[in-house]
């Protein structure tokens, strides 16, 4: 891992150039240890403009604009290649950003590198469309890029959010904005490097640092920007959509979550409970598809809560590079305030903590933003708890009587990303999954993913689909074409023929 000297600024990239900002730069904090990794610039809005005016003038060039479909499969093929290369490097900045263990960024470095792989694929096999004509000419669906997208991303996983948004964005034919988190800009950067050193022609993407105040709302706000792909919280969520609504641009929106991982008594409760705790316990719960809302039967809810509490109590917490870690602290200090204020929230309420609950105790938890696995029972629907995201290791169990209350509980939520349903029954399998408002739902399993299958969310959880085919031409603007093969090239439609 490459480490810099807390006396290095690190700078940004546009047009293929190394840029920095002495006068505004901010901190990177390692979340395990409190110590500073490193300075880095803020990209101002003048940094902004420069960066827009580069990608715009990459992506109107013959080079790139021209470049065939296989071509550009190649760079992306070639970018995979790199990322696989310099992974242990990635993960590496990646734990030292967010403090996510080891095992889980080298897995997430690997996955970046499969999801530009897939859109090379993709980006070389993808075609367009001959559509049926209502008379004597060719009607065609043609898919266009956008020119400069902005890709905006979230500090929990970086690694893949940025793969999955820069790749597709990149096989669609943009040039490509991409402004990481302030917690976690490095693997961005990193990328960016990479993206060069694969023969990606300068300009066509550019990576800024900084916060959301300034150069996310700059990058957003710019003319030249014609498309945005954000994920991130919802209140960030609906300011760049109003921003957006402003400027009649399209935007992505990959949200939060609160999740409802659902338990009914004829499933196998040995593998349920292995399925909740990765659920809401890997990565510290800072997953936007983390079960934190657990509905129990209420014929098993003792049974379930028992083993539940039982196998919390053996994860093991720990620095994030020591052997054996299964969770590291949570990504900064003020984030681990927050959760605290929550679970504050939720013993007023009446709410009563079965496991952790509070930080964990030994001297090498001291200086990091640790929390422990954490899991409340005795709330209702309603209380704070279990209507905000925490995005944290806290989970809250709450007991269901029958499908129907169960339905009505689990809907009853401004989030809609996704749910799991553990049950031994198949139909009610297949009812209770076309009946729950969420996005992606997982039966007799959790959290297993795949870059072919769209993902995305329902309600407050967002708006478009990244991965798979849709994830590409989420990036695109589809073209009509009619082209007359009447040999007299007739001027206009009579009236008759014009109905759709
Ligand atoms: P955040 O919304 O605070 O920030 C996300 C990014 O947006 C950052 O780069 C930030 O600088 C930028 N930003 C913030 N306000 C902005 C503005 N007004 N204009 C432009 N840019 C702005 O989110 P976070 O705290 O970094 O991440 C956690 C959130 O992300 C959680 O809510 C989580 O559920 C969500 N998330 C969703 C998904 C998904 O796919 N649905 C995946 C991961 C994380």
């Amino acid at each position: 891992m490459s480490q810099q000297s807390v006396s290095d600024l690190k700078s940004f990239l546009i047009n293929g150039e190394w840029v920095s900002n002495p006068t505004e730069s901010f901190e990177s904090i390692n979340p395990a240890t409190g110590e500073v990794n490193y300075r880095l610039s803020v990209a101002t809005a003048l940094h902004v403009d420069a960066a827009v005016a580069s990608a715009k003038a990459a992506a109107a060039l013959p080079s790139w604009k021209e470049m065939l479909p296989h071509v550009r499969a190649q760079i992306l093929m070639r970018i995979a290649a790199l990322i696989v290369e310099r992974g242990d490097e990635l993960a590496g900045l990646q734990m030292a950003e967010n403090g996510k263990v080891w095992s889980e960024c080298k897995a997430q470095a690997g996955s970046a590198a499969a999801t530009f792989r897939y859109y090379a694929a993709v980006c070389e096999t993808l075609g367009a469309e001959v559509t049926p004509s209502r008379g004597n000419y060719l009607s065609m669906t043609s898919y266009e890029p956008y020119g400069v997208v902005a890709a905006i991303t979230p500090w929990n996983s970086p690694l893949t959010m940025e793969a999955q948004k820069v790749a597709p964005a990149l096989a669609a034919g943009n040039a490509v904005i991409l402004k990481p988190s302030e917690i976690t800009p490095s693997a961005g950067l990193l990328l960016g490097e990479i993206a060069l050193q694969a023969g990606l022609p300068p300009g066509i993407l550019n990576v800024l640092t900084g916060n959301g105040a300034i150069t996310g709302k700059s990058l957003v706000q710019h003319p030249g920007v014609r498309m945005v792909s954000f994920t991130g919280g919802t209140a960030s969520g609906r300011a760049i959509g109003m921003m957006a609504a402003e400027r009649l641009i399209p935007v992505a929106l990959e949200l939060g979550g609160k999740s409802p991982h659902i338990v009914f008594d004829d499933a196998n409760l040995e593998a349920a409970v292995e399925s909740i705790v990765g659920g809401i316990f890997e990565g510290s719960g800072q997953s936007c598809v983390a079960g934190s809302r657990l509905f129990v039967q209420s014929s098993v809810y003792d049974k379930l809560t028992a083993l539940l509490v039982k196998r919390g109590q053996a994860i093991k917490l720990g620095l994030p590079d020591a052997p054996g870690s299964q969770m590291g602290p949570v990504s900064s200090f003020a984030h681990r305030t927050r959760i605290e204020q929550l679970v504050a929230s939720a013993v007023a309420e009446g709410g009563q903590v079965l496991l952790g609950g509070q930080r964990p105790e030994g001297q090498e938890f001291e200086q990091g933003a640790y929390y422990l696995p954490t899991i409340v029972a005795g709330l209702d629907n309603q209380a704070t708890a279990v209507r905000e995201e925490i995005f944290g290791p806290v989970l809250c169990v709450l007991p269901f009587t029958d499908e129907a209350d169960l339905i009505a509980q689990a809907n009853d939520s401004a989030f809609g990303l996704a749910s799991g349903i553990w049950t031994a029954n198949y139909q009610r399998a297949w009812r209770v999954a076309r009946a729950l408002e969420t996005g992606l739902v997982w039966i007799n399993t959790y959290k297993q993913l795949s870059i072919s299958t769209p993902f995305g969310g329902f309600k407050d959880s967002g708006i478009g689909r990244e991965k798979g085919v849709t994830g590409l031409r989420l990036y695109q603007q589809s073209k009509g074409i009619y082209w007359s093969m009447d040999p007299d090239n007739f001027p206009v439609a009579a009236t008759a023929s014009t109905e759709s």
